[in-house]
């Protein structure tokens, strides 16, 4: 049985020439003709029923992962859907008008009145399609042990058993091992269990900046794995030594992209412990997620904490106050225009023309309470800058 992987193929090739048959409700022929879709033995379409089949598009859209697809090759340049017929014939569909996607806002879409970048998104995104060519019964067979009695193999036990070999044995050894006494360590930082291959899934995620697949496929024969083992353990240890606080928050954050991004900084740990501890104990930090690259940022990036704003009630309190003071000394009611020379000195401005702002920034220790807080008109709040 052989196999091979195909990653550029785009939804546009593979729904080149795409036909529905309503009468059959089967996708027949896709890939310019060298697609077979549904082939007799598969079941029909079933995912028609305006929630599966918008379900795929809409992961599509976001960007997510539809998953693997298996195409059987059956004569040169022609192939069966071995699984994913489901998924390709919704694409297919949607791209030839069958139905509509809701929006965010509840308006249907057909494809054709998408705006263009959505379009060129969908067309764009490429597919994971791997390709079986063998004996019926060696397909079967192979169909059979990655799909174990209905409880299907996550991605990373699939890629396992398609990249099976010296380097898969020996970082299964390692990360998929859950009696090895440093699983402990790495659950801190990693989610997942051990035995589901998450540990070894993020190791080479890390490793391979996010491109798994061929890292597997390139060292598929390799007899060691130190490559994949060191630069995990750099990671690992970064990770620990920068920050001395193991939180809940810590787990399953990117730190291979942090590390990436900001390994080659320097950084005192009691002083980022110090930080970490602030920023836990403050009530107006509602993303805690945000508190370790906000830090390893150099504290700048404020929109990562999600910090509390002014609730409306306050806003209105607010605004009640400041325009009677104004009113009674003839000034504006937005407090820096009250001092400027222009005609709006002594406009009093609607609640909805104005917004709040904190008097000291919250990035300096000001609160988000009605005593820090003032309205100013949009104009000078935007003045002010994100703080
Ligand atoms: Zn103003």
């Amino acid at each position: 049985m052989k196999t091979q992987l195909l990653v550029n193929l785009t939804i546009e090739d593979i729904c080149n020439g795409f036909v529905y048959n309503s009468i059959e409700n089967k996708g027949l022929y896709g890939w310019s003709g060298k697609l077979t879709i549904q082939p007799e033995y598969q079941r029909n379409y079933i995912y028609a029923d305006g929630k599966r089949d918008v379900a795929v598009i809409d992961s599509i859209l976001k960007e997510y992962p539809i998953g693997l697809l298996y195409f059987v090759k059956v004569a040169e340049d022609k192939y069966e859907v071995l699984d994913g017929q489901q998924r390709i014939t919704s694409i297919g569909r949607y791209l030839t008008g069958k139905f509509a996607i809701l929006d965010e806002h509840d308006i249907p879409h057909y494809f054709e009145s998408l705006p263009d970048d959505k379009k060129k998104l969908i067309k764009e995104t490429k597919l994971t399609i791997y390709i079986c060519e063998g004996t019926e019964s060696e397909i079967k067979e192979w169909f059979k042990t990655i799909n174990i009695q209905g409880i299907p193999l996550n991605e990373q036990e699939l890629l396992n058993s398609i990249y099976s070999g010296p380097f898969v044995t020996k970082a299964k050894e390692v990360y998929s091992n859950s009696r090895n006494s440093n699983i402990n360590k790495w659950s801190a930082y990693i989610k997942g269990e051990a035995n589901r291959q998450d540990i070894l899934a993020t190791a080479l995620e890390w490793v391979s900046r996010g491109q798994k697949e061929h890292y597997m496929s390139s060292h598929r024969y390799d007899n060691d794995i130190s490559e994949l083992s060191s630069y995990f353990d750099s990671v690992i240890d970064w990770v620990s030594s920068v920050f001395i606080d193991v939180e809940p928050e810590m787990k399953g954050l990117e730190w291979g992209e942090l590390y990436e991004r900001y390994h080659t900084t320097s950084y005192d740990p009691s002083d980022v412990h110090s930080k970490v501890q602030k920023l836990y104990e403050d009530p107006f930090v509602t993303h805690k997620k945000g508190i370790f690259e906000y830090i390893l940022g150099n504290c700048l990036d404020t929109k990562l904490l999600e910090v509390r704003v002014f609730d409306e009630s306050t806003k209105r309190t607010k605004y009640n106050q400041q325009k009677a003071d104004a009113e009674a000394k003839g000034i504006s009611n937005c407090p820096l225009c009250a001092i400027g020379h222009d005609a709006n000195r002594t406009r009093i401005y609607k609640l909805a023309e104005m917004d709040a702002d904190h008097v000291t920034a919250w990035s300096k220790g000001g609160s988000t309470d009605i005593k820090n807080c003032q309205m100013l008109c949009k104009t000078h709040n935007r003045a002010k800058g994100n703080k």
